[in-house]
């Protein structure tokens, strides 16, 4: 890209788009108007308030009691730094079960925390193997935490976050789960699975703005961390100073919390409240079942076992002689519909087609059972004008 001359440029007006990708998802209106109420100071006292019943929302959300529950100033990605910085020290030992992306980089984590890597593979596209992870602890008994992906948005499978805390706990160790993708859209039940260190994101199945990272420390986790005896390598990051701005009400001065992005997480978490949990997991269930029967009916395949499948993050093969990146294009170009590309062995194999959080409604499943089908007409491939967008209704026709 060329660099724009100064002179010409003016305001920025993006263009309006149906997100149906991994991340970012479209953003209730709702959200939008709280993030643009007047900035207050973050140490305010009507600012603290407002913290305050933020880590009640997040504690929903988590579906915890535990009392370090806050939102991490930065994406999901600081949110998976910060667990691993501070639950791992030099020299730890990290059972890390890799069956996409974002379990990749768990191990770039444990190996910039100093800690050791235990590597677990699992075929992207599967769920992680219990077995292994047992396995593992069997043959490293000195191991002290285990590391998942509950919901890999690289490939659309669900990982039994539940058993597999339930292993790692058999044998002394903690967890560290990502719930980025699925936080929201389908069950996480940090209490009843006994998770030790949990991170999410806003982008994904909360409906908000990318930027912030909800955590969740168990007891446990916590007193892990503050009986450490070497000072956690990231300043910013250190539970044990951010403990003194998040975890009581006497604040004091840690960094400029994001004001106007906390505003719109606050906003986000209410309308989750106001849906109610299981409601919003019944909705991502719904439209993924229509979104399933459009599919099929234009003959695209799911890459993931029906018992994995992830409602909001729907993997698909590409059919013989499609140019993937160029339907892709089509989509954004003519549709303003954007989908999401495969990633490392599923490149140029799949699509990704996110139903997260706002964008998971009727609209978007209509939308792109119809812009897909019309594409995928004009490259020549068959496709039964209408018909999908006739199998979704049917299904959304059943739920009345
Ligand atoms: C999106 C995502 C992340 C990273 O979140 P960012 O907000 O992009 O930093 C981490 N893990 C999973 C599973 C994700 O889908």
């Amino acid at each position: 890209m060329v660099a724009p001359s100064l002179d010409k440029i003016t305001s920025f007006t993006p263009p309006q788009r149906t997100l149906m990708g991994p991340g970012p998802s479209n953003i209730n209106p709702r959200v939008l108007s709280a993030m643009s109420l007047p900035v207050i100071g973050h140490l305010d006292p009507a600012f603290a308030g407002m913290m305050e019943e933020l880590k009640v929302l997040l504690r929903y959300g988590f579906q915890t009691k535990n009392p370090l529950t806050y939102p991490i100033s930065g994406p999901g990605s600081v949110g998976m730094e910060n667990c691993f910085v501070n639950m791992v020290s030099p020299g730890d030992k990290v059972i890390v079960c890799r069956n996409g992306v974002f379990g990749g980089r768990m191990i770039e984590n444990v190996e910039r925390s100093r800690g050791i890597p235990v590597i677990i593979d699992d075929t992207w596209g599967e769920p992680v193997d219990p077995n292994k992870v047992e396995d593992a602890l069997k043959k490293n008994p000195d191991a002290r935490i285990v590391a998942f992906v509950h919901a890999e948005t690289s490939t659309g499978c669900e990982s039994d976050a539940k058993l597999l805390a339930q292993i790692a706990h058999k044998h002394d160790a903690m967890v560290i789960v990502d719930t980025v993708t699925s936080l929201g859209g389908c069950p996480v039940l940090v209490d009843e699975w006994e998770l030790d260190a949990v991170y999410s994101g806003t982008q994904k199945c909360l409906s908000c703005a990318p930027g912030l990272s909800p955590v969740t420390f168990s007891e446990r986790a916590v007193d892990y961390v503050t009986k450490r005896k070497d000072k956690v390598q990231s300043w910013f990051m250190d539970l044990n100073l951010i403990l003194n701005y998040w975890g009581n009400t006497a604040r004091t001065y840690h960094h400029t919390a994001p004001v106007n992005a906390l505003y719109g997480l606050h906003e986000a978490m209410v309308m989750v409240k106001e849906e109610g949990l299981e409601n919003a997991w019944a909705r991502h269930t719904l439209h993924h079942q229509a979104l399933k029967a459009g599919f099929d009916v234009l003959g695209l395949q799911f890459v993931v076992k029906e018992e994995s499948r992830l409602p909001q993050m729907n993997l698909v093969t590409i059919p013989e002689g499609i140019d993937e990146a160029a339907v892709r294009q089509e989509l954004l170009n003519e549709f303003n519909l954007e989908i999401g590309a495969g990633l490392g062995p599923l490149a140029g194999k799949v699509w990704r087609v996110g139903l997260m959080g706002y964008t998971a409604q009727k609209e978007s499943v209509i939308l792109c059972l119809s812009a897909l089908g019309s594409v995928l007409a004009r490259k020549g491939y068959a496709v039964n004008a209408g018909a999908a967008e006739a199998a979704a209704l049917k299904v959304y026709a059943a739920q009345k």
